[in-house]
């Protein structure tokens, strides 16, 4: 029975359970029992994502970037891609710290539990101030010296150095897009095999997260004593990322496709809901792929070389949903760790947000890895993680959707304006019924 539940509810169900326990050690005086036993297997949770957020980084940029190899051919379509998909997400990204920033979800946290949490976490957080002393002091441009790592090997041991990763992944991927095809071919079959291996390894540790969240969960509780105040934090926290999300689907894209085309937004949406309804249930933009591809050809109209060149890439490097939550998540975080942000610390999350989605696989949960790079590079607590991982699949699945609206409107977008869209609406809408 456990065995046949979708891994989704099965986190939910240890998310519900971990509740459960910890109210009831707190209520039978059984915290040492839980710290001492339970909540380390929380930590071996968070240790696993942390083990595989450095190769998973490295690999799947290094795959992206070079997916991109008949950018010479297509570099017009490569170049109009790119821009739209970083300035989309760079758009969700904004979004989402203007939201967190003025709902303050984290803030409803009270003040003394705030200290309190500082204390806990206080070597995290002290590491956080020294950091942003040692900016205050250096030169201006040392948050860009600071992302060119003179040792790949140091940058890698190192999990506060993912920007210094994400750097070289990117040259290496630049690389081996400029070299010749045949140079290059074991690489790419070496990444590409590497990449299967990261994705499954990810399969077995989220295997093992409804036990994690169980014991995260429960060790949460004991350590907040069952806190009333955390539980409406989330709950805001919660509101402000399906907020940011909604907005995305509500106001930006029909924004864009008004701009760049003559679709009326409610012909685009009936198109590709089957697409939507797939990322929602599956919270795979990888998996939804293919219908993807098979609504933006077949009812919207765009041609087969554009959808399959624009979609593909979408899906490895271009999710608004997930980095709109990344900086909603990584704030909200800093708030109930009482982590003060200046305004560097969000331009950093903009940019690590942007990077960071990029490099997310879209599997289940593949930004929960990623968040830690984020969350690292502006020096919040990761334990943090905890706070927000019980809710995550809800709002996964509505990432999920956001990402694959995103790849849908681009690729209509690109279609448009290389006169490759044949757009009919009559035809959507018998489609659409049938
Ligand atoms: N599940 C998302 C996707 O597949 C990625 C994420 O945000 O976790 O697009």
């Amino acid at each position: 029975m456990w065995k046949r539940l979708p891994l989704y509810v099965k986190i939910l169900i240890g998310m519900a359970l971990g509740i459960i326990a910890g109210m009831l050690a707190v209520y039978f005086g059984l915290t040492k029992f839980t710290t001492d036993w339970i909540k380390p297997w929380g930590v071996i949770f968070l240790n696993l994502l942390k083990l595989i957020a450095v190769p998973l980084i490295f690999v799947s940029l290094v795959k992206g970037i070079s997916s991109l190899s008949n950018i010479s051919k297509l570099s017009r379509i490569g170049i109009k891609t790119i821009l739209l998909y970083v300035i989309s997400t760079v758009i969700a990204v904004s979004f989402g710290l203007l939201l967190v920033n003025n709902f303050e979800p984290g803030n409803t946290f009270p003040e003394h539990k705030k200290t309190e949490l500082q204390e806990r976490f206080g070597s995290a957080i002290s590491l956080k101030k020294d950091q942003a002393d040692y900016i205050k002091e250096e030169s201006p441009l040392q948050f860009l010296v600071d992302v060119v790592p003179d040792n790949f090997f140091k940058a890698a041991t190192d999990n506060t150095k993912m920007l210094q990763i994400i750097f070289f992944a990117i040259l290496f991927g630049i690389a081996m897009v400029i070299l010749e095809e045949k140079k290059v071919k074991v690489v790419k079959d070496f990444f590409d095999g590497i990449d299967s291996i990261i994705l499954k390894i990810i399969d077995i540790i989220m295997l093992f997260a409804p036990y994690g969240v169980f014991a995260l969960i429960a060790g949460l509780i004991v350590d907040f004593s069952g806190d009333a105040d955390l539980f409406t934090a989330l709950g805001w926290y919660a509101i402000t990322v399906v907020a940011g999300l909604l907005i995305m689907i509500f106001i930006i894209y029909p924004l864009f496709l008004r701009i760049f085309t003559p679709i009326k937004y409610t012909d685009f949406y009936k198109s590709i809901s089957p697409a939507q309804l797939l990322a929602f249930s599956t919270s795979s933009s990888a998996a939804t792929l293919p219908v993807t591809m098979e609504c933006v050809e077949n009812k919207m109209g765009v041609s087969n070389e554009v959808a399959s060149f624009v979609l593909p890439v979408g899906v490895t490097i271009n999710m608004d949903g997930t980095s709109c939550y990344q900086a909603i998540a990584a704030v909200f975080i800093a708030q109930v760790f009482g982590v003060p942000l200046d305004i560097y610390d969000q331009l950093l999350i903009v940019v690590t947000a942007t990077l960071a989605s990029i490099g997310t696989p879209g599997v289940p949960g593949g930004s929960i890895v990623m968040l830690i790079i984020v969350l690292t590079s502006v020096g919040i607590p990761i334990e943090g993680l905890a706070l927000i991982l019980g809710i995550d699949r809800p709002l996964d699945m509505l990432r999920t959707v956001v990402n694959v609206t995103g790849d849908a409107t681009v690729s209509t977008i690109v279609a448009k304006t290389e006169g490759k869209l044949n757009h009919n609406p009559q035809v959507i809408s018998k489609k659409v019924r049938s």
